[in-house]
């Protein structure tokens, strides 16, 4: 929007800043429209959680699921994630967002538990929620209050925030862990790590990002480096996980590499909970055949 507001300008070759002011003006005004309508949201109640299959590529049991927000707005659908969440995350809106999530998930986690489901459930912590110094005392009042027990629930941070501020991470990370929650370092490979960091943050799982999945078929590059962080994540002893599985091909390559485990479109689409619910019933095990086959 700021972008055509600036060709415009150009264009006119005169009152330039003017009418960029004018275009970020407005778009300052959507953002503050946002805002509003997300705070709605939070008090009605408007938004729920889908769950994606994690599947273990050995065997293609599903493990657990990634928790995914969405969004039933009134107005204009499911709203996915990538549409709220930076907005949300620019107004500290996130904070109280990010707790009904982790509230929601741990439920969830819960009840499966209860039905005898051996499922983990992982949740996204946005930068902020990570940076938020009462952290540790929220997750521990939360898991208090679900009564699930904390090895069900994997935290996911992304590479990029645990990069942020390395030893502030490695200390909050392990006092997660103390937590008795796992970790997962999530778009891994798009950030820039250090690799004498990686080794001394305690995370238990590397969720591999799914631009390096995407050509994997047919990129030697890719296909080297997908190597290179199953290799890594062996060595330092950690679990990995393949994001954006979107062929038989992906999760076979995936497999012969020896990475632990994979999600994507492939195995499932993210579901609602009872769909999801419906999936793991049915005990499905995903062959790397394309096709979906019960347990023996
Ligand atoms: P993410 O944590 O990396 O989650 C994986 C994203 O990849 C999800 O998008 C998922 O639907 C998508 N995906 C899964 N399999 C495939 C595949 O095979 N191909 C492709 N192209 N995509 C696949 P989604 O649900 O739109 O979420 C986008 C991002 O929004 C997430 O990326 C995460 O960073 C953020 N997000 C989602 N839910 C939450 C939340 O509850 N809290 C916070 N803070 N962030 C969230
Ligand atoms: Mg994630
Ligand atoms: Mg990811
Ligand atoms: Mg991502």
């Amino acid at each position: 929007h700021a972008d055509a507001a600036m060709y415009e300008a150009k264009r006119r070759g005169r009152n330039n800043l003017v009418l960029f002011a004018e275009a970020l003006g407005e778009s300052s005004r959507q953002r503050l429209q946002l805002q509003q309508d997300l705070r709605r949201a939070l008090e009605q109640q408007e938004f729920v959680l889908y769950y994606q299959p994690l599947v273990e590529l050995a065997g293609g049991r599903v493990v657990g699921a990634e928790a995914l927000i969405r969004w039933r707005d009134p107005q204009h659908g499911l709203r996915s994630p990538a549409e709220f969440i930076p907005y949300a995350e620019e107004s500290g809106l996130i904070l109280p967002i990010g707790a009904w999530v982790l509230q929601a998930a741990c439920r969830q986690a819960q009840a499966w538990a209860a039905q005898g489901l051996d499922l983990q459930v992982a949740v996204n912590l946005s930068t902020r929620q990570f940076q938020d110094p009462e952290i540790v005392a929220k997750l521990r009042s939360i898991l208090a209050n679900s009564g699930v027990d904390p090895c069900r629930l994997e935290l996911e941070i992304t590479e990029s925030a645990a990069m942020l501020d390395p030893e502030a991470s490695i200390r909050t990370i392990g006092a997660l862990k103390g937590l008795g929650l796992q970790i997962a370092i999530d778009d891994f490979g798009t950030g820039y790590s250090s690799l004498n960091y990686l080794k001394r943050i305690p995370a238990d799982v590397i969720k591999i990002d799914q631009s390096f999945v995407r050509d994997l078929a047919t990129d030697p590059d890719d296909a080297a480096i997908v190597r290179a962080i199953i290799g890594l994540a062996q060595t330092l002893g950690r679990r990995c996980l393949a994001e954006g599985i979107e062929t038989a091909e992906h999760f076979q390559t995936l497999q012969r590499f020896g990475c632990d485990y994979g999600q994507g479109y492939w195995m499932s689409r993210p579901l609602p909970a009872a769909e999801f619910e419906a999936l793991v019933l049915e005990q499905p095990c995903f062959l790397a055949t394309g096709n979906l086959a019960p347990v023996s």
